[in-house]
């Protein structure tokens, strides 16, 4: 495996225009090879830093990167943002005013640009131009637009193929961040790259919570959770315009800030609405999904599910339009049959119905499950997690399990005396003896099993016939208006006293404190910076986030900086925004210092805002020379878990040297073990062999290695 090359040159270009320390995984393996004149696919979540890759290769060679981009929203901020940190950088599209084309032309043709962006309608316009200028590179952001598998298939991205016909030694990145690998194949063939050497960085998004919740009240949750999240910007995803308009009127009238968004809107109205989102006029948007294409505003601290996404897929690109400054973000997702009701609807009759109905129903699983959310969403998408995250519900809030036989028979039992006809709430209001009309109205009152489950809540036992469905005791039958029917497991649960265990249902409980809030809790200096870089930005007309990321500003307040050269160390303050902003920014911090002497002190003495992972922080004391036992003493953690805290970070494209973890010699030993062991399919075995001096993990990796 290699080690890692820091190329003293690309750091300190990373700190001098950009104002970062550390690249981000996989950057620098990506920069490397689009330095060598290689071709590169690069796959990275959203908030991985795709940017990077082709920016600052950009400028570590002579010429002109020619960047292309979907959205002229996209374009116009990552020009702005470049130009904030002093890189000369402009945007091309037909809609621009003719006076405005003809200088970035000019300027294209002189050579002042270090990157060029430009739509992909219009880069064949520019042909000759583009033969006659010095190019360092092409950049494909949101590769994916190229592939009619992809879900924002763009026709005129498919004439990119060209390019590389018509400039072979031009190195070309594609960039995306859809994990599809159908798709993927698609984007090397049609922009025939097919040795472009493909970057996959881990999808987890470490910063995000997960968070599902059942979607009984909603409005009342939410107002709730607002409360805690006061003033930071958030979207409610919702199914339909109607339900967008009637919350935001909703948060309105409970004071808070928050407006509609949705196709039926004029196109002046929406970007209207999106621009004062980005600009962190407007809070809260309440949406349907067609907002947050195109948003790059990074420090989206919640979004919220009022109803429940179609497939995982857009659930993820949904929730991952928060924390892209890989600052704590809470998302909530509302789980309710009603909305997998009325889901299935949607689907049916489709010509891809059963595909959208698969999809549906793996999106039904991730909200009902009750192991580590982020195992099960990463692991949809292919990719395995050896821990649980402790940042979702679930790890923060494990279920308790109870013998729920008895209960499972009664439930059974009505089914069966219901004729597995009725759906789930009937089965319920049964159970329960309910008084009411449609009971009534089919004599249910008379049926045996009528109130044997009444003193369960109505929810709760709404939860247990859930959980029965996905163990698999009962089925229900989505075409059949819901009715619920019985499998063969049910009969042994009926019959053959087969056991089932329930987890209790979680209780309503109090706005919890997650990692999200505690962590970014606002203090008074980080109001007055937030208000300090919001005056900026409408000075200069670009979103606040291009002044500087919350991540910035939390820097700040962590390290509180009184000079030049403390600033300078804010992560985010390269050369130009040191030049720019040292001034007016210093002079907040020292005036609320003096203001507010002994918070100032209390911020400094904190260490650091950032919660950094703990796989990473092993990593760090790795990296820092220690050994696997060393690390282990010194954060009182067992081998083993350091160890795979150090699998987790190399699975998420960062490099570790093996060879420090075990000798030639271990491995020599651990294959001669090999044959002199009864069954060396059992680790125990070699841990006995070696009277328990090799640590497991260090057997499983020796055996690993030696295959
Ligand atoms: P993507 O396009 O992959 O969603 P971006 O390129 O917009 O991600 O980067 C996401 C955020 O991470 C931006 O705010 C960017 O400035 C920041 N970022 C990029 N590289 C680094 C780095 N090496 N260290 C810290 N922050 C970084
Ligand atoms: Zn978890």
């Amino acid at each position: 495996m290699p080690i890692t090359n820091t190329t003293p040159t690309i750091k300190d270009l990373l700190k001098t225009n950009f104002g970062y320390d550390q690249f981000l995984p996989n950057q620098e393996k990506i920069i490397q090879n689009v330095l060598k004149g290689n071709d590169t696919l690069a796959i990275m979540p959203t908030g991985g830093g795709k940017s990077l890759c082709f920016q600052l290769p950009a400028l570590a060679l002579s010429g002109t990167a020619i960047v292309v981009s979907p959205l002229i929203a996209l374009m116009k901020d990552q020009v702005d943002a470049l130009r904030s940190n002093g890189i000369s950088a402009a945007y091309f599209n037909s809609s621009q005013p003719q006076e405005e084309q003809q200088k970035t032309l000019s300027d294209l043709q002189a050579g002042k640009l270090k990157l060029f962006y430009v739509a992909p309608e219009s880069i064949f316009l520019l042909e000759d131009t583009l033969h006659r200028i010095d190019i360092n590179l092409f950049a494909i952001d949101e590769a994916h637009c190229i592939s009619s598998w992809g879900h924002d298939f763009r026709p005129a991205y498919t004439r990119l193929g060209s390019l590389k016909e018509q400039f072979p030694q031009i190195p070309l990145i594609a960039l995306t961040a859809t994990a599809d690998s159908a798709t993927q194949d698609d984007i090397t063939k049609q922009l025939a790259i097919p040795k472009a050497k493909k970057f996959i960085a881990s999808f987890d998004r470490p910063n995000l919570y997960l968070d599902v919740r059942p979607g009984q009240k909603r409005i009342q949750q939410i107002l709730q959770f607002l409360k805690s999240h006061r003033e930071e910007s958030g979207i409610i995803y919702c199914l339909s315009r109607k339900s967008t308009q009637s919350v935001a009127d909703k948060l309105l009238a409970a004071g808070y800030d928050a407006k509609a968004y949705h196709a039926g809107l004029s196109s002046e109205e929406r970007s209207n609405i999106q621009e004062s989102f980005v600009n962190d006029r407007t809070a809260i948007i309440v949406a349907t999904i067609a907002f947050g294409m195109g948003i790059d505003k990074s420090n989206v601290r919640w979004v919220i599910h009022y109803n429940m996404p179609k497939n995982i897929e857009g659930y993820y690109q949904e929730i991952g339009r928060s924390g892209r400054d890989r600052l704590p973000a809470h998302t909530l997702l509302f789980y309710s049959f009603a909305d997998v009701v009325q889901l299935r609807k949607f689907a049916e009759g489709s010509p891809t119905e059963e595909y959208q109905l698969a999809k549906l129903e793996r999106m039904q699983q991730f909200a009902e499950a009750l192991s580590c959310r982020r195992r099960a969403l990463l692991g949809y998408f292919g990719e395995h997690l050896q821990e649980d995250c402790g940042n979702c519900d679930i790890c923060k809030n494990p279920p308790t399990y109870f013998d729920g036989t008895l209960l499972a028979q009664k439930v059974c039992s009505a089914v069966a005396r219901l004729q597995e006809q009725e759906a789930l709430g009937m089965v319920i209001d049964v159970l329960r003896g309910a008084q009411n009309a449609q009971v009534f109205n089919k004599g249910y009152q008379g049926v045996k099993t009528y109130g044997v489950a009444s003193d369960v809540s109505w929810r709760d036992l709404q939860q247990y016939v859930i959980q029965l469905i996905n163990q698999g005791v009962l089925e229900i039958r989505f075409h059949e208006n819901g009715r619920l029917t019985l499998t063969p497991l049910a009969k042994s649960v009926l019959f053959e006293n087969r056991k089932i265990y329930l987890a209790r249902p979680l209780q309503e409980k109090e706005e919890e404190k997650t990692t999200s809030e505690s962590a970014v809790k606002t203090s008074g200096l980080f109001d007055k910076l937030k208000k300090l870089r919001g005056t900026l930005a409408k000075e200069m007309g670009v979103p606040a986030y291009v002044i500087f990321s919350d991540a910035s500003l939390k820097d700040m307040v962590a390290k509180v900086p009184q000079t030049e050269t403390e600033f300078a160390n804010i992560s985010g303050v390269g050369q130009a925004k040191l030049e720019k902003y040292a001034t007016p920014f210093l002079k907040v911090i020292k005036e609320e210092q003096k203001k507010n002497p002994k918070k100032a002190i209390k911020a400094t003495k904190k260490k650091g805002f950032k919660k950094t992972p703990t796989h990473l922080l092993s990593l760090a004391l790795f990296n820092d020379g220690l050994t696997v036992d060393e690390i282990s003493k010194e954060r009182n953690l067992t081998s083993g878990t350091i160890y795979a805290h150090l699998e987790k970070a190399h699975i998420s494209g960062e490099e570790i040297e093996i060879e420090r973890l075990i000798k030639p010699e271990e491995i020599d030993k651990i294959i001669a073990a090999k044959d002199s062991i009864e069954s060396p399919e059992s680790l125990k075995a070699y841990f006995e062999y070696f009277e328990a001096k090799v640590p497991y993990w260090k057997i499983k990796l020796g055996l690993h290695l030696s295959e």
